[in-house]
């Protein structure tokens, strides 16, 4: 009997035991974790509603959300996209729902439901799992087998192999892939927030603006979207994109850098100048402090009355013009010092990993080494948040069960 090894006890690695399992019915498919848990990031993830995926069905569109791995992953996707987990999960029965701003979760509203879903599957299908156990070593045998090195006793061969360990910040880790003759694109973290220190800033924690625009002051990065005050910095969807776009430039800045933030980017300046000329002619008699011309909480209007020394109990009428530009220039051009940066409780990812150079995508199987194959984080992938991460891992896992089965099948 063929033995399939999988290493990973996460979304790749269970997607691909899952499939390969189904397609080979009489092979054996084995799969190894390093902890005593299975599936830990697919049951936190999402805040523990589990974002499955992103209600993008258009590929084109969809590879726009990767600033690593969208080249590749345009033909993956032409295999496996978002469509076909929707529909893979709903003949499981296991019905996703899609949010306002198109992220789909499990209609339970809960990971449990995908995890436990997934470990039932596995087990239905007779895949062995087996936890606590850490692939240290992988040899490489004569006839292109495998021996597997473990922290313990457990030392099993193999006819094809699948990595599927995950994204990892530190270098060392990829240690025994590399040692395969793998290159590895140096891993940085992604997905992370903006922190501000000892800045007025974050006394207004919890304020957000739907629609902002921020820059990374010299570079070319700039992103937009809805911005969160924190009571450490910058966060939301804006910052999280930049944090992606920007992870290896970011990393190199040491996480010191200026972030310029337009707070309303759909106005031109001589527009909102304009507003604010005739706003104060029709409401000259009332206090600027609680009458404000444009869609901005009322907190943060008052701070950016305070930054700019204008007294929120002056009248509209007593406000000369200089200051008006003043205020104009800081909700357009404003600028905070980040100092470092935060892990994003919902979702991180790593920049980085296996180059895809070495992977053929039609398969996942390695261009170097036959019959070792890759799917999911391990890769030079990652998306911004919104539920690419996990689509990423369903598909390259699902062309390489694909690709195991069919030569197996042959
Ligand atoms: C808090 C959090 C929330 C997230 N939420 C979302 C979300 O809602 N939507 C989304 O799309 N993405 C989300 N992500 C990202 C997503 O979880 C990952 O991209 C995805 O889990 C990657 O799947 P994977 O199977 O490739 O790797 P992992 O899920 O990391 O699984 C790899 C497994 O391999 C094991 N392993 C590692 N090395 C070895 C070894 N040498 N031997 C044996 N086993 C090993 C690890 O212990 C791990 O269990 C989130 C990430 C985090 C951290």
């Amino acid at each position: 009997m063929l033995r399939v090894v999988v290493v990973g006890g996460g979304a790749a690695g269970f997607f691909t035991a899952i499939n390969l399992a189904e397609l080979c019915k009489y092979t054996e498919v084995i799969l190894i974790e390093k902890t005593h848990k299975l599936l830990t990031k697919v049951l936190v993830s999402g805040g523990g509603r589990c974002n499955v995926t992103h209600a993008c069905f258009d590929n084109g569109l969809l590879v726009s959300n990767y600033p690593r791995g969208g080249k590749e992953l345009r033909s993956a996707f032409s295999k496996f996209t978002t469509t076909d987990t929707v529909e893979w999960f709903k003949k499981r029965r296991i019905n996703l729902k899609t949010e306002s701003d198109g992220r789909m979760f499990p209609e339970s509203n809960t990971s449990e439901t995908i995890a436990n879903g997934l470990l039932q599957m596995a087990h239905d299908l007779n895949v062995k799992v087996k936890t606590s156990i850490t692939i240290k070593e992988i040899i490489i045998n004569k006839d292109k087998s495998f021996t597997l090195k473990t922290d313990t006793d457990y030392s099993p061969q193999c006819d094809k192999l699948i990595i599927a360990c995950g994204g990892n910040a530190k270098p060392e880790s990829y240690n025994w892939i590399r040692n395969t003759g793998h290159s590895i694109v140096t891993p940085v973290p992604s997905l992370f927030t903006f922190n501000i220190p000892n800045n007025e800033l974050t006394k207004l924690m919890g304020v957000s603006v739907p629609h902002a625009k921020i820059k990374i002051a010299n570079t070319k990065l700039e992103t937009e979207g809805p911005l969160l005050i924190t009571h450490w910095g910058l966060s939301g969807p804006a910052v999280l994109k930049a944090s992606a776009w920007g992870a290896r430039m970011l990393n190199e800045m040491n996480y010191n850098f200026t972030v310029q933030v337009n707070w309303l980017p759909s106005y031109k300046e001589e527009g909102l100048r304009n507003l604010f000329i005739e706003y104060k002619e029709s409401n000259a008699a009332k206090n600027i402090g609680g009458n404000c011309p444009v869609e901005i909480p009322k907190r943060l209007w008052e701070f950016f009355l305070h930054k700019t020394s204008i007294n929120e109990t002056n009248r509209w009428a007593d406000i000369p013009k200089k200051q008006i530009n003043l205020l104009i220039n800081t909700l357009l051009n404003d600028a905070y010092e980040v100092k470092g940066k935060t892990t994003f409780k919902e979702e991180f990812v790593t920049c980085g990993g296996v180059s895809l150079k070495e992977i053929d995508f039609s398969t996942m199987q390695s261009k170097l080494v036959p019959n070792l194959y890759f799917a999911g984080e391990v890769l030079d992938i990652d998306g911004v948040t919104g539920g690419f991460n996990f689509q990423n891992a369903w598909t390259t896992a699902w062309i390489a069960a694909q690709g195991i089965g069919t030569s197996i099948n042959q």
